[in-house]
């Protein structure tokens, strides 16, 4: 799974941040970012948490990125 955040959508509100660090990280604006964009398995039940509590709407995740051909 791949993750993306819109920057121009991030309201600020943390919520990624708080519900999986590992992952998402604040730049200098206050505007969140992803760390990385491929997500273990082990870590996307919790950034599937964090897509769902944005209230913005600014993370999206490609669920068909594992998929193979
Ligand atoms: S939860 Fe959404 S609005 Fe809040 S920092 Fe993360 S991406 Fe931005």
């Amino acid at each position: 799974m791949k993750v993306f955040v819109d920057r121009n959508a991030c309201q600020s509100l943390k919520r990624c941040v708080e519900l999986c660090p590992e992952i998402f990280e604040l730049d200098a604006e206050g505007k969140a970012r992803a760390a990385r964009e491929d997500v273990p398995a082990q870590l996307e039940g919790r950034v599937r948490q964090a897509a769902q509590a944005c209230s913005a709407g600014a993370i999206q995740l490609d669920k068909h990125s594992f998929q193979q051909p």
